[in-house]
């Protein structure tokens, strides 16, 4: 009990950090180790007004000082954070795969978020993700069970993928289509989930977005040339991996006998 507990209050703790990664990452001379403040009204933030979760919900949502709102975000992340954290430990037990796979999950949810907010997929991000990814997997301690080569190829495969639909897109319609941040994130998918996956999370997040840009124009009539924040797709195209990535394989394996 005491370690669930501990594993719950450490997502909390985390998610607020990925909070403060997520806000100051856009803005590049920010540091993400200085002191607290609220956003609106740059007033110091009080360490006991700073209280993951908590703090939000005695202040109404809303700046002491300022009164301001608090964006809604920062008690999704910090909620969030500590359900995955929970739900991870659940899976893995205090453990070395557990330790990896807070890492792999954390660093998602910092690229989701500042994709959804700034459709802005950070280096500093995704390239130490997929060091991380093929070391531990040269090191046979990959959460997910890959293996170094697994972890190389598919890691090369994922970028080069990506780097070539975006290619194929730019010779036919003269636009960019994506981001080669999101060819960075299929890079760091690839060194932690292995080759096996690719497949999976293209085919799920195209489709997942090619439904939400269609609901999206239908309900807001507007033109095509919306912007998608496509990395939010493919992280949410990993979770459902996690979850249905088996018998995906297994139906293309064997349609008929699922
Ligand atoms: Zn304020």
């Amino acid at each position: 009990m005491t370690e669930i507990i501990g594993i719950i209050i450490l997502g909390l703790i985390v998610g607020s950090f990925l909070n403060v990664c997520i806000i100051r990452l856009p803005k590049q001379k920010d540091n993400i180790f200085r002191e607290s403040r609220c956003v609106k009204c740059k007033n110091k933030i009080d360490w006991y007004n700073n209280i993951p979760l908590l703090s939000y919900l005695l202040l109404g949502g809303k700046c002491k000082k300022c009164k301001k709102k608090i964006s809604w975000m920062y008690p999704v992340v910090e909620g969030l954070t500590a359900i995955i954290f929970y739900m991870s430990y659940q899976n893995h037990e205090l453990s070395l795969d557990l330790i990896f796979t807070l890492i792999f999950i954390s660093a998602l949810v910092v690229i989701f978020f500042t994709d959804f907010n700034y459709f802005l997929i950070f280096d500093v991000v995704t390239l130490p993700l997929t060091a991380l990814g093929v070391i531990i997997s040269l090191f046979n301690m990959n959460p997910f069970y890959i293996t170094a080569l697994d972890s190389i190829f598919g890691a090369v495969i994922g970028y080069l993928t990506i780097y070539l639909i975006r290619w194929i897109y730019f010779k036919i319609k003269k636009v960019e289509g994506m981001g080669l941040g999101d060819a960075k994130l299929f890079l760091a998918i690839g060194a932690w989930l292995g080759m096996s996956s690719l497949l999976f999370v293209l085919f799920v997040s195209a489709f997942l977005g090619s439904i939400y840009g269609i609901v999206y124009i239908v309900i807001n009539n507007k033109n095509k040339k919306t912007e998608l924040a496509y990395g939010c797709f493919i992280i949410l195209a990993v979770v459902l991996y996690q979850f249905f990535g088996k018998d995906f394989y297994n139906f293309i394996n064997h349609p008929f006998v699922l």
